[in-house]
């Protein structure tokens, strides 16, 4: 199974490269087994997400054997994977994060070179009502995924999912790899909590594990459950003739937006380096909601004030007002710079 897994990762590499899969290159079998074996293999923990599937996208491209789990790999339907038109290329598995032995009976199949560990309830505001499943999702997946690493193989590189949410409100300063978490949610707590777990297996086993403290990242991509793309859907339509209002909480929170496909590469980019390290991944730039409003309704041609409502009951126990990173460590370390502005993402998810 494994093999076949390659030989297929292998030949989409020579055919992206040169336009022939192997067997036009008549290689021999001694040396075609030799690249199979140098081929890296990925294991994407929470494939279908987002950010699971341009991950997987990225990881295709470079020439990687990639693996992805999803908690119903039968039942799941893999749409972000169709839209990018790569459901065929990867190889998925079913994983529930939260039991032990389906972790270690993952990795033990997919023998990763790299493990990305992305799943869980992501949902910031669906945590205030599912605060157990939030924090269990994320810090009992995290720390399943390392002591199964430590168990199986060491050399096994970890990327763990981490949230700007975990530096809760930082009086409007740019949060960098100095500032202390103060968590305000079940959220971020929980990512909080798993960020810690990843330090600790580093420092106490060696362990090649980092976090990416990811702020906000958008695309066509995202639920419709997050304001962004709630945004984007009822912008359109309202223009297509709809004649409902966009319900929104707060309009005066801010947070820096960037674009998801440009956060997948720092991920990559984290498990390349010499040295593991929690770096934030941020476009270094926040904009109100009021401003991304405005962006979708004016790239429409209407005037959101006419459009939209505020709502008590979409106010959040506790929100987060300013969120704002200083990312110039990723710059230094990665050379890694988010390029895309809030117009164009805006453009993009319009699109
Ligand atoms: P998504 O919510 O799109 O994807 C997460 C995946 O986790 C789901 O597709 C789901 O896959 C899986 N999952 C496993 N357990 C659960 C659970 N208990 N409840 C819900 N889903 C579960 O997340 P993104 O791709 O947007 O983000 C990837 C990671 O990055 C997440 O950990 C998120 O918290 C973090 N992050 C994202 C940011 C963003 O702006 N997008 C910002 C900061 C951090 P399945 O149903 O197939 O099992």
């Amino acid at each position: 199974m494994s093999y076949q897994v390659k030989q297929k990762s292998f030949d989409r590499l020579l055919s992206s490269k040169f336009g022939h899969p192997s067997s036009v290159f008549c290689l021999r079998p001694s040396v075609y087994l030799l690249f199979l074996l140098l081929l890296k293999s990925a294991l994407i923990i929470g494939i279908s997400g987002q950010d699971g599937s341009y991950l997987a996208e990225l990881l295709l491209k470079k020439g990687y054997q990639v693996w992805g789990t999803s908690r119903d790999a039968q039942g799941g339907s893999f749409t972000n994977l169709q839209k990018l038109n790569i459901k065929s290329e990867v190889n998925l598995i079913s994983m529930d994060q939260e039991d032990f032995r389906s972790v270690l009976v993952g990795i033990k199949k997919t023998k990763p070179n790299e493990i990305y560990f992305l799943a869980g309830q992501s949902s910031v505001g669906l945590s205030f009502e599912q605060p157990a499943e939030t924090i269990q999702s994320f810090t009992l997946g995290i720390l399943n995924v390392l002591e199964a690493v430590k168990l199986e193989n060491r050399d096994i590189k970890v990327y763990h999912a981490g949230s700007s949410e975990a530096f809760g409100d930082t009086q409007g300063l740019a949060a960098d790899e100095l500032t202390p978490f103060k968590p305000r949610s079940p959220y971020a707590l929980a990512k909080a909590s798993a960020t810690w777990l990843v330090d600790n297996y580093r420092e106490a086993y060696q362990l090649f594990a980092c976090t990416g403290i990811l702020f906000n990242h958008e695309s066509p991509l995202r639920p419709e459950r997050f304001v962004t793309q709630k945004v984007i859907q009822t912008a359109k339509r309202i223009a297509g003739g709809s004649s409902e209002k966009l319900e929104l909480g707060r309009l005066d929170i801010s947070r820096d937006w960037g674009w998801a496909p440009e956060y997948v590469e720092a991920m990559w980019l984290m498990l390349q380096q010499e040295q593991p390290e929690d770096l934030i991944i941020a476009t270094g730039t926040s904009r109100k909601l009021e401003e991304f409003v405005a962006i979708t309704f004016t790239q429409l041609g209407m005037n959101w004030r006419e459009c939209v409502e505020q709502s008590e009951h979409l106010m959040r126990p506790t929100d987060l007002i300013v969120s704002k990173a200083n990312p110039s460590k990723a710059f230094a370390k990665l050379g890694w710079k988010a390029e895309k502005t809030l117009e164009e993402i805006v453009t993009e998810m319009l699109s």
